[in-house]
């Protein structure tokens, strides 16, 4: 048996109030967010800790986000470019849009970094509080009971809690009551730029789905959005084919001159059919699995984190059923909400049926000269759920 493995065979039954599964950003930040709430969580994952230093996603982060993250002592100023402008246009298409952070009296309307960069942060802070953390620890079967859940574990070790947050980061196809496959891939690399961003970030719609230019350090981190099977060709082609694809594809947005870190993800939309079950409750990507449009997927799972969090202050029991149903019933409107605006973009700026063109040039250019409209939008980006009146 491994040294981690006796460990946890020999965890007293009421070690933890909390057990979460997956360390991700996502788990780390549930995690503190419970301790600063006075429960006690521990962190189960299954990689190493190296492994988040992989990831190949960037994250643009909301001012929310921010405003929540550093409530949990974890935002990495030095790792955080600052977004002052978000230009929004189509490819070959009438209308464009900008939003301006000062027109909200803030210093940024979001933020870009590499999640690896945010889990660094957020495993420092986990680590320097103490909560317990086991890596390499793959969670099997869980076995809900009256009072405890018990989660099964490699060798024959388990742990007991009183609730199973589960941070793991996707849905399996039997648990999605909703499940839409997008056919379209994610393709991310980092560009450097002929003329400095000037911290302008672009989302800019095209038939074949959307691309955004995010200022991440002096470069663009760049998601552009693909069919599956040029995704294929693209990550087997040269840079110079993949730049000369690129730049028709932004036009005069930036002129790219080089670029590097390429990687792809495929992309859909995945809603759990149900967020709670006994003693059990499912967040983040484990919850919604959003299109990466808008950059709205981990700022909803901070949400998610934010307020399970806050239902269950003070709770002696944390997984009392009525405190889960709160929950299930408080996210919601958030959940849908993030669900339907992302899809909405998705569909609508991604097809090229006859006139949908001239429809969402007439969109840009209405959301330009209404102001209300625009900063509904803004607000939506800057603090999510909260841009509801
Ligand atoms: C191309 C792309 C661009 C994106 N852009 C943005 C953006 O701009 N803004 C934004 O907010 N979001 C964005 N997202 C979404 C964002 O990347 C994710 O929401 C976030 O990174 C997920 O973090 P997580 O902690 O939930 O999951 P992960 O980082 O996937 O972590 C899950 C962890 O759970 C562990 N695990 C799973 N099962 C088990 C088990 N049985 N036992 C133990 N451990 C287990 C895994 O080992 C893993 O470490 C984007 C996503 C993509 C694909």
């Amino acid at each position: 048996m491994h040294g981690r493995d006796r460990r946890l065979n020999t965890m007293p039954a009421m070690a933890a109030d909390i057990a979460i599964i997956g360390a991700g950003p996502l788990g780390l930040a549930t995690a503190l967010a419970l301790h600063r709430r006075g429960q006690r969580p521990v962190v189960l994952d299954a990689r190493t800790p190296a492994a988040h230093a992989t990831d190949a996603r960037i994250l643009a982060l909301s001012h929310g986000s921010r405003e929540l993250l550093e409530l949990l002592n974890a935002w990495p100023t030095a790792q955080a470019t600052p977004i002052r402008q978000i230009h929004v246009s189509q490819q070959g298409g009438l209308g464009s849009t900008r939003l301006a952070a000062d027109e909200y009296g803030l210093p940024a309307l979001g933020y870009v970094m590499a999640a690896s960069a945010l889990a660094a942060a957020l495993l420092q802070r986990v680590q320097a509080l103490g909560i317990p953390l086991h890596f390499e620890t793959t969670v099997g079967t869980i076995e809900a009971g009256a009072n405890m859940v018990r989660l099964n574990l490699p060798d024959s070790a388990h742990l007991e809690a009183r609730l199973v947050a589960c941070c793991e980061g996707s849905i399996p196809d039997e648990a999605a009551a909703r499940r839409r496959d997008y056919a379209q891939h994610a393709l991310l690399c980092r560009a450097t730029l002929a003329v400095p961003h000037q911290h302008l970030a672009c989302e800019r719609f095209t038939a074949q789905g959307p691309i955004a230019l995010l200022p991440c350090g002096a470069d663009y981190a760049i998601v552009w959005t693909v069919p599956a099977e040029r995704a294929d060709a693209l990550m087997a082609a040269p840079d110079a084919e993949w730049i000369s694809a690129l730049q028709t594809a932004i036009g005069p947005l930036a002129q790219i001159c080089s670029i590097s870190e390429r990687a792809r993800y495929p992309l859909g939309l995945r809603m759990r059919s149900r967020i709670t079950a006994p003693r059990q409750v499912w967040l983040g990507n484990a919850a919604q699995t959003l299109h990466p449009v808008a950059g709205q997927g981990f700022n909803l799972a901070l949400r998610d984190a934010w307020e399970l969090a806050d239902t269950l202050t003070g709770a002696p029991d944390p997984g009392a059923p009525e405190l889960l149903a709160r929950y299930a019933r408080g996210r919601r409107p958030d959940r849908e909400g993030a669900a339907a605006f992302t899809d909405l973009l998705v569909e609508t700026f991604s097809s090229d049926l006859p006139l949908l063109p001239d429809l969402r040039g007439l969109g840009l250019l209405a959301l330009d000269a209404l102001p209300p409209l625009r900063h509904f939008v803004a607000r939506r980006m800057i603090y999510g759920a909260r841009a509801w009146p």
